[in-house]
């Protein structure tokens, strides 16, 4: 599943081609994905402009002329391809096959921008204000109101494993199974700790991991899933800067640790980490 870093760069690849366009057609081709798409999403959408692209957590947000956004979703296998063209390639779900378009906006420039999503996980919701998808969302991990102090306030109490507190989205938004391995390797911290017994000093560091990871995977331009040898000047080439993520058995990144990397399943999702260097 696409984490902030690939949806990002879906936001960053969509917005030269939607910022400022006017949507000339909305085509649906199926009722609905994970949800029904609402009644008067082609309606709505159908002659507007869309003012400017957001993303908040994992969602992309097209801000509509006209008191709305479509908020998309890419679910657990979405892409979004311009002219057919996937913007990047994160999953590890084989071809891209036209069968699984469901979603085609055309702008008035003529660009044909589709969600292709074969196991239809994916959403797309007009949303008018708030929502409740997004109301229950925590802090954005690169913004100024994440802090050591507010994740300590978060995990007081909390019996959880780290890694589990970190996957819950109203603790921090976006936040998936690759970058909490690798924050937690980076700082240190055992993925299998009580979230509620990490001092704040130790805090105070994941914090800042977690935003240098995230930052470092956006400009690389998310990871791709796929066995591809991308180096640079493409998107999604951060998975050549694992540290842990996938790399069982591969030798500790950290320097001096002489550890290993190895796979705990927490959750039913597996956990890269070293037992050694990581307490
Ligand atoms: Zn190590």
């Amino acid at each position: 599943m696409p984490e902030l870093p690939e949806v990002e760069t879906v936001r960053r690849g969509l917005q030269p081609h939607l910022e400022g366009r006017r949507i000339a057609r909305l085509t649906l081709n199926r009722d609905g994905l994970r949800w029904k798409f609402p009644p008067d999403l082609v309606q709505v959408a159908t002659g507007a402009t869309v003012t400017g692209l957001r993303r908040r957590s994992k969602y992309v947000l097209l801000d509509l002329d006209r008191e709305a956004a479509i908020l998309i979703h890419l679910g657990m296998s979405g892409r979004m391809l311009i002219e057919g063209a996937g913007l990047g390639d994160f999953h590890r779900d084989p071809a891209i096959l036209p069968r699984h378009d469901h979603v085609v906006f055309e702008t008035d420039a003529g660009t044909r921008i589709t969600l292709n999503d074969a196991r239809r996980f994916g959403m797309v919701d007009l949303i008018r204000g708030s929502s409740p998808l997004l109301d229950v969302l925590g802090p954005e991990p690169l913004g100024d109101d994440f802090t050591g102090a507010v994740l300590a306030a978060a995990f007081v109490g909390r019996r959880a494993p780290v890694k589990a507190a970190l996957l819950d989205q109203g603790v921090v938004a976006g936040l998936g199974n690759i970058y909490v391995s690798e924050a937690l390797h980076r700082a240190g911290i055992d993925p299998r700790r009580a979230a509620g017994r990490i001092g704040r000093a130790r805090l105070d560091a994941l914090v800042s991991h977690i935003k240098d990871v995230l930052t470092e995977a956006i400009a690389a331009g998310g990871s791709s899933l796929r066995d591809h040898r991308q180096t640079t000047g493409e998107l999604g080439y951060f998975q050549h800067s694992f540290r842990v993520y996938d790399r069982e058995g591969a030798p500790c990144p950290r320097p001096g640790c002489g550890g290993s990397i190895q796979r705990i399943v927490q959750s039913g999702r597996s956990s890269f980490w070293c037992p050694r260097c990581q307490r």
